[in-house]
């Protein structure tokens, strides 16, 4: 018999890790952390100015609140629905899919998600194996590189700078291909740039993709809230050919002030969809019924107070871009679309102000909520430093304090 002492339990050599390698490596989302520390100091009485939220300051519509009202008192929305959502909703998502981007869309290939949010979650996580790539154009939104990496695939960044006004070529894209390309990530109206893709640049990167079997993941939540000469091109509506590898994703929350309400949706091919409903009805099964008959209420209803919200942004983009562009050292490209401005700070970091030297985007918003109270999402949280992200989703007579605050701060610089 072996007088050997029995091998160690691994617990004993090597101690277990408490949060797994995967969910330790995600990042906060520093939009959120923003915001948070924001709401914090409002909340301890400070005359916090804040642009960091990406939500609508309106209230939702009186006819959409009424119609979740009235869904409270009806038994029928104490119950569960089918995961994927509400048979009546699926239509109503697919008719307005019809009517605001112009393509058909079956309601069986529709999955109704808890906020766009879980949308862009499952939508990566339905397609991508380890090891796949995803061409990510930066400045991108925080959450898709952590919903990319998630899935075990690789976020592919590719820059475009204010010098071209945040969109990325066609010519970028292919010199970021590789065999193991699987999808591309689009986003127009951007969030966090504003910047809105042309039909002939939205079709030119289509083609692209076509040509070379690459997926489009395309986040189309801010659709309805573009300005100027501006159009919203659904990458559906100009290369049909691509429907077969595409994944819309979509939502209520920015176009009828709906944040709080968590409805979103994925609509792609029937296969796709099947599985990522699969996926959602183990992870949440339904949307909160409510919300769902909420939605219901607001895809069907009328589009004039999407539009009067919309004008309302219109006005506050104008004099946000105005008053950006003129503090020294800032250059801020007019936002076609979406509610934010995306400044290029990188003419004044480097200088003092006020005793101290902020050399990334990061320190200097650190110094402008310390200093004057306002808050701004620096550029880090969604690519290189060197930009702020703004909303211009609040008060105009908060948007203009708080800019003018910046103004004074940043006059100081030298
Ligand atoms: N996509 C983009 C581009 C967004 O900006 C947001 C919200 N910040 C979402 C999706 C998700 O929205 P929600 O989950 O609130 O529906």
């Amino acid at each position: 018999m072996s007088t050997e002492p029995p091998a160690p339990a691994l617990s004993e050599s090597a101690p277990r890790r408490r949060v797994s390698a995967r969910i330790g490596a995600i990042a906060p989302s520093a939009t959120l952390a923003v915001d948070a520390k924001a709401k914090a100091l409002k909340a301890a009485g400070r005359p916090v100015i804040g642009f960091g939220a990406g939500e609508p300051d309106f209230p939702t519509p009186d006819y959409i609140v009424e119609a979740a009202s009235r869904a409270c008192h009806d038994i029928a929305t104490h119950r569960y629905t089918p995961a994927g959502g509400l048979p009546v909703l699926k239509e109503a998502i697919a008719a307005a899919t019809l009517r605001d981007s112009g393509y058909q869309v079956s309601p069986a290939d529709v999955l109704v998600t808890n906020g766009g949010k879980q949308a862009v979650y499952e939508a990566f996580a339905t397609i991508l194996d380890p090891g796949d790539e995803v061409i990510l154009p930066a400045p991108y939104w925080t959450t898709y590189p952590e919903a990319i990496r998630l899935a075990g695939a690789l976020p592919v960044e590719v820059f475009a700078g204010a010098d071209q006004d945040y969109l990325v070529t066609v010519d970028q894209l292919e010199a970021a291909r590789t065999p193991a390309t699987k999808a591309l990530l689009l986003c127009s109206p951007s969030n966090p740039t504003g910047a809105v893709y042309s039909p002939e640049q939205t079709e030119a990167i289509g083609r692209w993709a076509l040509e070379h079997g690459i997926w489009v993941v395309t986040d189309e939540i801010y659709q309805h809230l573009v300005y100027d000469d501006a159009v919203f091109t659904p990458v559906l509506g100009v290369v049909p050919e691509l429907r077969d590898t595409t994944i819309v994703l979509n939502g209520v929350a920015k176009t009828y002030a709906m944040t709080g309400w968590r409805v979103g949706w994925l609509t792609g091919p029937s296969d796709v969809v099947k599985a990522a409903t699969n996926l959602q009805s183990h992870l949440t099964s339904n949307v909160a019924n409510v919300s769902q008959r909420a939605a219901l209420a607001a895809l069907t209803g009328p589009l004039d107070v999407v539009e009067q919200m919309r004008e309302a942004f219109d006005r506050r983009r104008r004099t946000m871009v105005a008053a950006l562009n003129a503090i020294p050292g800032v250059t801020c490209p007019t936002p076609k679309g979406a509610f934010y401005a995306y400044p290029c700070v990188e003419g004044v970091l480097g200088r003092e102000i006020d005793g101290e030297r902020p050399t990334t985007s990061a320190e200097l918003a650190e110094l402008i909520l310390a200093k004057v109270e306002v808050a701004v999402v620096p550029g880090e949280a969604f690519g290189p430093s060197g930009y702020l992200r703004l909303s211009y989703a609040l008060g105009d007579d908060a948007l203009v304090e708080g800019v003018g605050r910046i103004a004074e701060l940043l006059g100081r610089a030298r």
